[in-house]
């Protein structure tokens, strides 16, 4: 099991990260990590300006919502992150990530699924990414962040979390997830990049059809697959598959 002080630090680092890789200005956008065994997930405290992050800004809440460090209030979208790991952490997400990074905002925004035009998307989404449906005034009033992750999890039932890592919500911007911290991060990124080509391209012909089938088959089996060949073998004898490495 990770320490709590290694979690921490894992989640300060991956916060950190949206500014580097500038998913992020002022104090928006949030990363939080799960460590499945104590049930516990680390989130960024709410409204603390990124110059300022340190250790002692990543809050402690259990799944249950119990809020474990009290000397900082966690992010306000804490009830999201947790219903997602109610539903995800047993496929596997330990990490997830929600920003308002510009191009994954815009299509957000619209209220649409993005569908997979490329092999960049092919590489990191099997497929479609989902937008959630509108919540109803009712959910808003009672618990806007709690029905906000509900929606997320409904847009993505019939997806396997780990193959299709994100999600729009209507109106607002992208959550991202993975199997840690620094992954969802990288999906994140990764989102940002084809949401902006996406647009672009539909500035170019609207009508752009989305990738066949048999191509994003190749790139999600390739990687992904009982036979994937993707990056370097490592000494067990699998295929090291880090997001670190250059796209071919
Ligand atoms: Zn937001």
């Amino acid at each position: 099991m990770e320490s709590i002080h290694e979690l921490k630090q894992e989640v300060l680092e991956a916060n950190l990260a949206l500014v580097t890789n500038k998913l992020v200005i002022s104090t928006w956008g949030n990363v939080s990590g799960y460590d499945p065994e104590s049930g516990i997930f680390v989130i960024k405290a709410s409204g603390v300006p990124y110059s300022a992050l340190r250790e002692e800004h990543m809050v402690a809440v259990e799944l249950s919502g119990k809020i474990i460090d009290t000397k900082y209030r966690p992010s306000s979208d804490t009830n999201t992150h947790r219903i997602i790991y109610s539903h995800f952490s047993e496929k596997g997400i330990r990490g997830i990530v929600h920003t308002h990074s510009q191009y994954a905002s815009i299509w957000a925004q619209l209220g649409r699924a993005l569908p997979c035009f490329g092999t960049t998307h092919a590489d990191y989404f099997d497929g479609e990414i989902p937008c959630t449906e509108e919540l109803t005034d009712d959910e808003i009033l009672e618990g806007y962040e709690k029905y906000t992750g509900i929606s997320i999890i409904n847009a993505m039932r019939d997806k396997d979390p780990l193959r299709v890592p994100a999600a729009f919500v209507i109106h607002h911007g992208p959550f991202a997830w993975g199997e840690t911290p620094e992954k969802g991060v990288m999906n994140s990124v990764v989102l940002e990049y084809i949401c902006k080509m996406a647009i672009m391209m539909n500035i170019v012909d609207p009508n752009i059809r989305p990738l066949r089938e048999a191509i994003l088959r190749k790139h999600q089996d390739r990687k992904y697959g009982v036979n994937a060949y993707y990056g370097q073998i490592s000494k067990s004898n699998q295929p090291i598959k880090s997001d670190k490495q250059d796209k071919e």
